[in-house]
């Protein structure tokens, strides 16, 4: 096959209940931002100091996700009564994000063809033997293909639609739930504050805001992540300013 994966890049994960920590970083970072992206905007810096362009934005790319990411909504595992809710929530989740983001990703939602993200339903869920709201299992890496380079991410969501007790969620519920997995998939962990869109959900007091507090240290690592690619750019635009006479 002519496509190659880069084993150093590939990066899976699932969500977990609780904060995960990190480790080997020379700066102290927060650990809101999945590890994965750290390493990827090293990498891409390293590339970018190398002359290497198009690794080090394809790794830049890994940090920033595609402009369009591509969400296909299942919701036969919802009961009719439900179906409204369920996809109200995830339409409101994705917007939050799309705004949060400064509108610098568009979440579209597409019925036919290739997605990267799959959004499904279940009446209970299990994550590590716990009851959970959401689940996410998602990988991103770096493709080679032939002389070019791009990252890719894929994701498969799985929302949860009853409560422990069998009441059905509601709609900020699942927007809460929705909104975390999202967050997982722009490459922030799981924190251990109720109140935090990436912490635990309290069920009577789901969140339905992303915290500055989360958002601050990712749209800090996206800018990082951006000024590698504005500065592939501008090199490219110099190298043909000052072509060799
Ligand atoms: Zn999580």
């Amino acid at each position: 096959m002519w496509t190659t994966f880069l084993a150093r890049a590939l990066a899976i994960g699932i969500s977990l209940p609780l904060a995960m920590g990190i480790g080997g970083a020379t700066t102290p970072r927060p650990v809101v931002i999945q590890q994965s992206l750290y390493a990827a905007l090293q990498k891409a810096e390293t590339f970018a100091e190398q002359g290497e362009f198009r690794q080090a934005v394809a790794y830049a790319d890994f940090v920033l996700n595609p402009r369009v990411l591509r969400v296909r909504l299942d919701l036969s595992g919802v009961v009719t009564s439900q179906r409204a809710d369920a996809e109200a929530a995830v339409v409101k989740a994705a917007k939050a994000w799309e705004d949060s983001l400064g509108n610098e990703v568009e979440i579209r939602f597409v019925t036919g063809g290739v997605s990267a993200v799959r959004i499904g339903f279940r009446s209970d869920l299990k994550v590590w033997g716990a009851d959970a709201a959401g689940h996410l299992v998602w990988s991103r890496n770096v493709v080679q293909i032939g002389d070019d380079y791009s990252a890719q991410v894929s994701a498969d969501m799985t929302l949860r639609t009853l409560s422990p007790g069998g009441r059905c969620l509601t709609l900020d519920n699942m927007t809460h739930a929705a909104l975390h997995e999202f967050g997982h998939v722009f490459g922030l962990n799981d924190s251990h504050w109720v109140g935090d869109i990436m912490g635990p959900q309290d069920l009577n007091r789901p969140i339905t805001k992303i915290s500055e507090r989360e958002l601050t240290p990712l749209r800090e690592v996206r800018r990082e992540a951006q000024s590698i690619v504005h500065l592939a750019e501008w090199v490219e635009s110099s190298a043909t300013l000052f072509a060799p006479r």
